[in-house]
């Protein structure tokens, strides 16, 4: 059946302005790193996009090796919008990357300009689309002067295959010497997307900063710290979880005595707000005001709809904060 977004999508949830720029982002985003490979069900990615954009997630994130297998991601958010949000394309912010390893030799990764211009084109054939709304450089290179791929990424903006572009993984003085090149090509950075959440904190350690001065939006990823900071291990390591799974991001070695004690201490405070600790952590990273949207990710309908109910609290007390802090101190 022709898939109709729901008429009321747009009715709660909140819209934050990324940066200094004209575009506003959901205050939760969706990306599609885990759960949207060719090795996963379709039809439960193709219902969490769908259940997303009818709760107003106007914002799905990719990258080029997002699956597994790399590239499937894509290949199945094509499909989606194929199937389902075509219609819709003009409602909807998409990024995908180019940074990490995709193909053999040495133009497969890492921020050469022929690197990032090959992969946007791959990115844009598997998704089906003449553009991207945001094309990030994944990680810092080492070895690629910043100008060049700084360069690649207004280039990309000038050719029309991208609106925007940003940076992720820059540290605080890798995103500010970034975001000047850009500034000066005339392309300016619309967003860095860095990890961060209760248990992950290095980004205010100048970057949300820099971010602030240079008022370039941030979009924060891993807020649930891959699934770590929600209820889902407060019994256990469910089957259908990341960490029983095959994803070497989240092991069940991650889950130590040390971690869950932190766990169970913030689910009580969680509790204290009305909230789950899911909730509480979206919360979290959304007190910042630079921060325009949690980044997150689910294997479930459910998942999403709890990450959209945190929004009805995102107020914190010193004294919550504190016991949070004093938490993660153990
Ligand atoms: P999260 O920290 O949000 O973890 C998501 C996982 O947490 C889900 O897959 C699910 O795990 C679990 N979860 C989510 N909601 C709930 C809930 N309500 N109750 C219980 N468990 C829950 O983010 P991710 O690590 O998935 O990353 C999110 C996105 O960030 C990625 O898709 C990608 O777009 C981006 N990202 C960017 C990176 C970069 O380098 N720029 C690197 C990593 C991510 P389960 O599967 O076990 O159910």
């Amino acid at each position: 059946m022709t898939y109709v977004a729901d008429a009321n999508r747009y009715q709660s949830m909140q819209y934050r302005r990324c940066g200094a720029s004209g575009i506003r982002l959901p205050a939760v985003s969706l990306g599609l790193w885990h759960n949207f490979g060719g090795m996963d069900v379709y039809e439960n990615g193709r219902t969490m996009v769908r259940k997303a954009f009818d709760l107003g997630i106007t914002h799905f994130d990719l990258a080029n090796n997002y699956g597994p297998p790399a590239g499937s991601a894509e290949e199945t958010f094509g499909k989606i919008l194929k199937d389902d949000l075509h219609a819709y394309r003009d409602e909807l912010i998409i990024s995908t990357k180019a940074g990490f390893y995709m193909w053999p030799g040495p133009y497969g990764e890492w921020g050469s300009k022929k690197s990032l211009v090959s992969s946007l084109d791959q990115s844009l054939k598997r998704m089906g689309l003449d553009y991207v709304d945001i094309f990030y450089h994944h990680r810092p290179d080492p070895d690629t002067p910043l100008e060049e791929t700084m360069s690649a990424l207004d280039w990309i903006v000038r050719q029309g295959k991208a609106l925007y572009v940003g940076i992720s993984n820059y540290k605080a003085e890798e995103a500010k010497e970034a975001i000047s090149i850009l500034k000066r090509l005339g392309t300016p950075c619309l967003i860095h997307q860095p990890s961060y959440s209760i248990l992950n904190r290095w980004a205010e350690n100048g970057l949300l900063d820099v971010l602030d001065e240079e008022k370039v939006g941030c979009i924060a990823y891993s807020p649930l710290h891959r699934g770590i900071l929600t209820d889902r291990y407060l019994k256990g390591i469910p089957s259908d979880s990341r960490a029983a799974g095959q994803s070497v991001f989240l092991k069940s070695s991650d889950l130590t005595d040390e971690v869950m004690n932190k766990v169970r201490v913030l689910n009580e405070i969680a509790a204290g707000r009305g909230q789950k600790l899911s909730q509480m952590a979206i919360s979290w990273v959304l007190r910042k005001a630079q921060v325009s949207s949690a980044l997150i990710g689910a294997s479930k309908v459910s998942q999403i709809e709890d990450a959209v109910g945190a929004l009805e609290n995102l107020k914190f007390t010193a004294e919550e904060l504190a016991a949070i802090d004093s938490a993660v101190r153990g």
